[in-house]
């Protein structure tokens, strides 16, 4: 597996696998894998013989108070994972390479980006869509895979393909959880040990709200308010939303009907979890 930083020699490495007529399959992510990223490379896997993973953590998509300093970052144990999950190139940039001096274009998907993550992250999507633009720009992958533990980045990343017309097809795999149903997450390390355990509401929660549309809920109203208490039952839990939107179009939705996601955002201490389902009705 190589590993390689510069735009310049991923081009390369892409051109040689084209020659060769290999599809090519791009897994974004910011590294400190999980099975949740390497449950993606097993999906690309399935799509392209070539897969490539991007590692970079993007400035562009963290707040002024947000965790980029702090962020996980462990290249030489990723590029163990990635390997034995049979990627063929990390493609892990600097920020200066992806953002020389003097850049200044980025690229934004309205609508979508104004409600769940984008509320409270303002600015957030916008650093998403322009590093996914220039990653796919960069790699040219014909197909890449995003996960739905990110429900809103996925819709919005779709959107930005199909307005565009970015010569890539857009695939999302299911979320990964831990054996307790907490969703893997880079940012579960900085739980502490009481907080990792307070953070299994948000599973339940969204178990919950599953068995009373299977039980032929359809308000949301009373979905999201059924939610809201179980969460707020956990005294370390601070709601930051609580949405029951539209699967595609992520507008807010009164009665369900058709594909709807629900999800949610918390905060335990100084670490902002998400997490979702998607009801079919
Ligand atoms: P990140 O490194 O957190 O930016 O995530 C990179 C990609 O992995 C994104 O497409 C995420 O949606 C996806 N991802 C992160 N956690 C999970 C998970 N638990 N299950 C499935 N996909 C995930």
């Amino acid at each position: 597996m190589e590993i390689i930083r510069d735009i310049a020699g991923i081009r390369r490495f892409v051109a040689a696998q084209r020659q060769q007529g290999k599809r090519i399959g791009l897994v974004p992510t910011m590294g400190y894998l999980h099975e949740g990223h390497l449950s993606l490379v097993q999906v690309a896997r399935d799509r392209a013989e070539i897969v490539i993973m991007s590692i970079f953590v993007n400035p562009l998509q963290f707040g002024v108070n947000e965790d980029l300093d702090r962020y996980p970052r462990d290249l030489e144990r990723d590029s163990r994972l990635a390997e034995a999950a049979g990627v063929a190139a990390i493609f892990s940039p600097s920020a200066e390479e992806m953002y020389p001096p003097g850049f200044c274009t980025s690229v934004e998907v309205e609508k979508l980006t104004e409600g769940l993550c984008g509320r409270s992250r303002p600015g957030h999507f916008r650093g998403v869509t322009t590093v996914v633009c220039k990653l796919f720009n960069c790699v040219q992958p014909e197909v890449a895979v995003f996960g739905q533990k990110d429900a809103q980045q996925a819709a919005i990343i779709r959107k930005m393909t199909s307005d565009l017309n970015l010569p890539v097809e857009i695939i999302v795999a299911p979320i990964v959880r831990e054996e307790d149903g907490l969703a893997m997450s880079s940012r579960n390390v900085y739980l502490t040990a009481a907080e990792r355990q307070a953070a299994l509401v948000l599973s339940r929660s969204l178990q919950l709200a599953r068995q009373m549309v299977a039980r032929g809920e359809r308000e949301a109203g009373r979905l999201r308010q059924a939610i809201s208490e179980m969460i707020s039952s956990e005294p370390a839990a601070k709601i930051d939303y609580v949405e029951i939107v539209g699967a595609a179009d992520l507008a807010p939705v009164e009665q369900l009907s058709s594909s709807t996601l629900i999800a949610v955002a918390v905060r335990f201490g100084t670490t902002r979890l998400i997490d979702n389902v998607v009801v079919e009705v």
